[in-house]
């Protein structure tokens, strides 16, 4: 049973791309989402982070299994608005296409997941089980909002997970985990002629990012689908004068982490560094300022196995399961699940995702609504 029109459905999506959710203002969206379900009968709940930023749960269905989805509702910066075409914030049609921020990075899957849930309660499919939405904000920096529904314990009696994020026809179901680490060392400055007056801050990170790359690199922990962990320092910075001893440096680093060589384990190489260097006299302090696991759940589940089954129906072509570079919210909403729990990155979408002229195939976004109320409906059965 369709309760939109085409038209309608594309209002809804050009509705929420309208909303200026960069980086924050999430809470305009989730009153949106909250208005348009509780018109069709679906109680929505906002769960504010700030006065302008407001995660989102909504769910259909009253006893049996639960089947989380998800999808963010911030985007990120448009850039340079010359470099557009149209205006990022009016979703535009053209040739098939419709333009805008967020057309694939994921106000599309977003509408779609909402669109889907209201149809399928309107023609009273779902039999048994039940379908949560939890939009969250700040995916793009922070992840906050994917903390808040873990610390919430929103996932506690959730049994598998979709996250609407943009794959196109393809089924993601793993990705490496990311980590953003600073170590700050102290020393003391001196005139560069008499450096035993002094003691050189820049010394002890130089040694340790050199040992740091030797360890991560030449470390034989290696994951058959992500590959291995990838350690990299990115920022180096000390001193204020050639020929000052440098008083002040600091280095930040961003390892990419894999199952077998996760988040704790990559801190615990980097705290031991640090120490060593401690020991020897030097004064370095580390924090860890971001830290997303690494997702992999089996290749195949009963969620992916169907999902790839309806989305080959729609795809015309056989879909791929995946994995991906890039970290979603499941590294937060994931936490806790044993490593056999059924996830999967499946939404509409293509490789336009931060870029101007961002872009999504029109059809595919109709696709999609009717993909997710077959492929939801399914699997709860
Ligand atoms: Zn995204």
């Amino acid at each position: 049973m369709s309760v939109f029109s085409e038209a309608e459905k594309i209002q809804i999506f050009a509705d929420l791309v309208k909303i200026k959710s960069v980086n924050d203002h999430e809470i305009e969206v989730a009153q949106y989402l909250q208005r348009l379900f509780a018109d069709h009968g679906i109680k929505a709940t906002l769960m504010p982070l700030s006065a302008t930023r407001s995660n989102l749960v909504a769910e259909i269905g009253t006893n049996g299994p639960v089947l989380g989805i998800s999808g963010h509702m911030d985007v990120v910066t448009p850039g340079d608005l010359e470099q557009w075409d149209t205006d990022p914030f009016v979703l535009t049609e053209k040739a098939g296409k419709l333009y805008g921020r967020g057309a694939t990075d994921m106000k599309s899957g977003l509408a779609a997941m909402a669109i889907a849930m209201i149809e399928i309660k309107a023609a009273k499919t779902l039999t048994h089980g039940r379908i949560r939405l939890m939009a969250t904000v700040a995916e793009e920096i922070g992840e906050t909002g994917s903390q808040q529904f873990h610390t919430a314990g929103t996932m506690k009696d959730v049994d598998a997970l979709l996250i609407g994020e943009p794959s196109g026809y393809n089924i993601a179901f793993a990705h490496k985990g990311s980590i953003d680490v600073r170590i700050k060392s102290t020393g003391k400055a001196a005139h560069s002629s008499m450096p035993e007056q002094g003691y050189n801050a820049l010394d002890p990170l130089i040694e340790l990012l050199n040992q740091a790359n030797h360890d991560f690199r030449e470390s034989d922990r290696h994951n058959a689908l992500l590959g291995d962990l990838v350690f990299n320092a990115t920022i180096l910075q000390g001193g204020n004068q050639v020929n000052s001893i440098p008083a002040q440096a600091k280095t930040e680093m961003n390892i990419r982490s894999i199952p077998e060589y996760d988040n704790v384990a990559a801190i615990e190489t980097l705290q031991k560094l640090v120490d060593e260097q401690n020991a020897k006299g030097a004064k370095l302090d580390m924090s860890v300022f971001m830290s997303q696991n690494p997702v992999q759940s089996p290749k195949d589940t009963k969620l992916s196995n169907l999902a790839a089954k309806i989305g080959e129906s729609f795809a015309g072509q056989p879909i791929p399961k995946v994995a991906i570079p890039a970290v979603t919210d499941a590294s937060n909403l994931l936490k806790g699940k044993p490593s056999d729990f059924p996830f999967i990155m499946f939404g509409p979408g293509n490789d336009t995702p931060h870029q101007v002229n961002e872009s999504i195939d029109k059809q595919m976004y109709l696709d999609f609504i009717n993909l997710y109320e077959e492929l939801f409906v399914d699997y709860l059965k």
